[in-house]
């Protein structure tokens, strides 16, 4: 079989737990196994070089924050090499562009456009293992950019899904997908599959066990994706799979928290046709990725506009906003709010998910800002110091403990 395996960064986060994934990968060479191992920074790396570039700018050029940045899984990628080399095994790491990751421009958010696996499978063919420094790629003009913070996952499922991998495994901390994050809520079960539309979801929605944009890959790539525990390996993690593969469907699958939400309101916006797409197109031009959007109803040709955004683009989304300063009262911005969601595909065929919820938070007397739905989530706005509360009762309220 070949392997595609993803250590994340605490999996590398010291030497010691470097030498332990290169004992992993060396059992699963022994068994047989071509390998292809994609590694994240040690854990804390990535954030400490992105303090280390806004002590001189708020505002760095995001192509040298990619330079900066792509170093990080570098290191690891050639220290696991070193430690497998030493023990015997051939290694050989790979920085993105060796491994043939062509993505678009979009610096620190790039997008991958194509796999070229001529090196990877000339190594493969050698009988060598090989290391990729995940997170990374580069552009038609030969740039560095990353794939967006978690994008070591990326990484891994879309060479999976290039090289035709029969498994692709993603190694972290916890050993698989649970009802709910494990450190919230310690009565958290583990699932033994999820389907990719839930897992999309749970993604999407905060849970930063996958990074979004990789489970959409493997959905598409038809990736056979494991999550599981570098810690334990010896444990089963959990399959993320297509929906017709799972015979239980449960109601509800899992409780999402994400803390990284900024409320924008404006106040007293002149309500006329034209406005919400002029807000809208500009801050999707500016990359901005508008989640939740609610407008009240017009009172004396004015109207309110709430809607959230992820924290990382509050700094650009100010500057944004004064362009539409003189067509509002007042904007304000609310950081200390938080988004919880229940996720679940039996959600589409069942009534009364909604309003358990609801009482659940009630019950809790936490206060709901913004209620958004899909035909398998329900997300909610809360205030942030409720956040860990709300998920437990949730959890509690669909017996996801049991
Ligand atoms: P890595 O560094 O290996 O990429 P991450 O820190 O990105 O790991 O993701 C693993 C973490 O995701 C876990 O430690 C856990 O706290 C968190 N998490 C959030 N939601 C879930 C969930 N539903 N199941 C398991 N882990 C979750
Ligand atoms: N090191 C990067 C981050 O911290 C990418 C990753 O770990 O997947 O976001
Ligand atoms: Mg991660």
């Amino acid at each position: 079989m070949l392997k595609v395996l993803k250590f994340g960064g605490t999996s590398v986060g010291t030497l010691d737990r470097i030498k332990n994934v290169a004992q992993i990968i060396k059992k699963i060479k022994d068994e047989g196994h071509d390998v292809i191992a994609v590694v994240s920074a040690m854990s804390g790396e990535t954030n400490k070089l992105i303090e280390y570039a806004e002590s001189f700018s708020k505002t760095p050029l995001e192509s040298e924050m990619d330079m900066l940045l792509s170093s990080g899984e570098r290191v690891t990628s050639a220290l696991l090499s070193i430690a497998l080399n030493e023990i015997g095994y051939k290694a050989t790491s790979m920085s993105g562009r060796e491994a043939g990751i062509v993505t678009d421009n979009s610096h620190t958010k790039a997008r991958i456009e194509h796999i070229d696996t001529t090196n990877m499978k000339n190594a493969i063919n050698e009988g060598k293992i090989i290391i990729v420094a995940g997170f990374q790629g580069v552009t038609e003009q030969s740039r560095v950019t990353t794939l967006g913070r978690g994008g070591s996952d990326l990484t891994a499922v879309a060479i999976a899904g290039a090289i035709h991998a029969d498994v692709c495994e993603i190694y972290t901390d916890v050993d698989g997908i649970y009802t709910t994050d494990p450190r919230i809520e310690p009565k958290a079960k583990k699932l033994d599959k999820i389907s990719y539309d839930e897992m999309l979801e749970l993604a999407s929605l905060g849970a930063k066990v996958l990074q979004n944009r990789s489970v959409e890959m493997a959905k598409k790539l038809n990736v056979n994706l494991v999550s599981r525990s570098s810690f334990t390996p010896e444990i089963e993690g959990t399959l993320i799979t297509k929906e017709e593969n799972i015979m239980e469907k449960p109601l509800v699958s899992g409780i999402a928290l994400d803390k990284n939400q900024v409320r924008v309101g404006m106040y007293g916006v002149t309500d006329k046709p034209g406005i919400a797409a002029n807000i809208f197109t500009a801050l999707a031009d500016a990359n901005i990725n508008v989640d939740m959007i609610v407008q009240t109803v017009g009172v004396d040709g004015k109207t309110d506009l709430d809607f959230t955004i992820p924290k990382t683009d509050w700094e650009i989304c100010k500057k944004m906003m004064t362009k539409f300063e003189e067509q509002s009262e007042n904007i304000d911005y609310n950081e200390k709010i938080c988004k919880v969601s229940i996720v679940g595909v039996g959600m589409k065929s069942h009534t009364g998910v909604a309003s358990k919820a609801f009482a659940a938070l009630a019950n809790e007397n936490i206060n709901i800002r913004i209620i958004s739905t899909s035909e398998i989530k329900i997300s909610m706005i809360i205030e942030e110091k409720y956040a860990e509360l709300a998920v437990r009762a949730l959890h509690e309220a669909y017996d996801l403990d049991k």
